[in-house]
């Protein structure tokens, strides 16, 4: 008798979420991700209980036939690539093929979903990755997830959540750097019952930044629009006096899809530089672009990391960019202390 077997789809799926599934937050991103990528204008995000209790993500994109729907479910099924070739011109933000299925196989799964040509909409039920059920529902154009009770079959993962406060600001987070990174989208949280978080949805950054951050900040950004050897950076940096003491307010952006990235990090640092006191941050928002060929997204499962094939010129842009958008408060800074200098 052999020792070794193949395992079950329902077990490999759980260890798949091991890698994608960290947390509650990580569960809002994959499904709001679907949902930029289903087209979406508004975007509505509810949670119970720091969302290991209840997350409901609904948008108004293209939805799903009966035929897709049951397909989405299905580890390594995805509409957005079709072959390796594609892996080097990712224009979407998932490609993987293993949300869905691997965020079932750890709660209590639900997707509602009609496309705007079919009367009827389908609904699928699935508990910890077994049991699936598929029938006809009445739903609005647009696709409905609801998760469960997540992790409730993965005792471990589910001990190491934080408290309910940490994995409720997490999604506050997610759905803000997403809101940031999608300005044209309206996003809408509500956590407990209570609305936290609501962009308009105008395309305008600043309006997005004013959302989730307060009006009064508005005064203090500038922006940046800059481009260098092929790298292209837009966004808006703020006055070196609006701060936070961590990167809280910096959000970075390659080709659409947020980052965290110690480069650009960097770059951004430098271009402040002596402007800054020890420990404060101000607020960033960067959207780089870049040649599909010089950044590889598939490193990790949560493709919050990218690989640049050389990240000299991004360094160079983002710096650059933001040096000069800087420029005008950096003057007055420098006459100011010409001024006491002087007196
Ligand atoms: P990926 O996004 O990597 O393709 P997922 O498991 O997240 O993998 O989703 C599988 C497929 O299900 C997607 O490729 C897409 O075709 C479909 N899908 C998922 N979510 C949505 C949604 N909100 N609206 C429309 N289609 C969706
Ligand atoms: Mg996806």
């Amino acid at each position: 008798m052999a020792h070794i077997h193949v395992l079950d789809e329902a077990t490999i799926n759980k260890i798949a979420a091991g890698e994608v599934v960290e947390r509650p937050a990580s569960v809002i991103k994959e499904l709001l991700e679907n949902a930029v990528d289903a087209g979406a204008t508004s975007i509505d995000v509810e949670i119970a209980e720091g969302g290991v209790a209840y997350m409901r993500v609904t948008d108004n994109g293209i939805g799903m036939t009966e035929e897709d729907a049951r397909l989405a479910v299905l580890r390594h099924a995805t509409s957005k690539i079709a072959s390796v070739d594609d892996l080097f011109a990712i224009a979407s933000l998932g490609f993987r093929g293993e949300a869905l299925a691997s965020i079932a196989s750890v709660s209590h799964f639900s997707l509602t979903t009609r496309t705007a040509d079919n009367e009827m909409g389908t609904r699928i039920t699935i508990d910890g990755g077994h049991d699936m059920e598929c029938m006809p529902y009445g739903a609005q154009p647009g696709t409905t997830i609801e998760v469960r009770d997540l992790f409730y079959n993965t005792p471990a993962r589910r001990k190491f959540l934080k408290t309910e406060r940490t994995e409720t600001a997490k999604i506050q987070d997610m759905v803000g750097k997403l809101a940031l990174s999608n300005p044209h989208i309206a996003f809408k949280l509500v956590s407990n019952d209570k609305v936290s978080l609501i962009t308009p949805g105008s395309g305008d950054i600043t309006d997005t930044i004013a959302a989730l951050y307060g009006y009064k900040v508005k005064e203090d950004l500038f922006p940046v629009a800059y481009e260098i050897e092929g790298v292209r950076v837009d966004g808006v940096v703020s006055k070196p006096t609006l701060l936070k003491s961590s990167r809280i307010w910096q959000t970075v952006i390659v080709n659409n899809r947020v980052i965290g990235d110690k480069a650009i990090n960097k770059a951004i640092d430098n271009a402040y530089h002596a402007l800054l006191p020890k420990g404060g941050y101000p607020l960033v928002v960067l959207s780089i672009v870049v040649p599909p060929e010089v950044v590889d997204i598939n490193v990790h499962p949560r493709k919050s990391e990218v690989k640049f094939s050389d990240d000299k010129p991004i360094f160079k842009a983002v710096y650059h960019g933001v040096l000069q958008a800087l420029e005008h408060p950096l003057r007055q800074v420098e006459s100011g202390r010409l001024h006491q200098e002087t007196e």
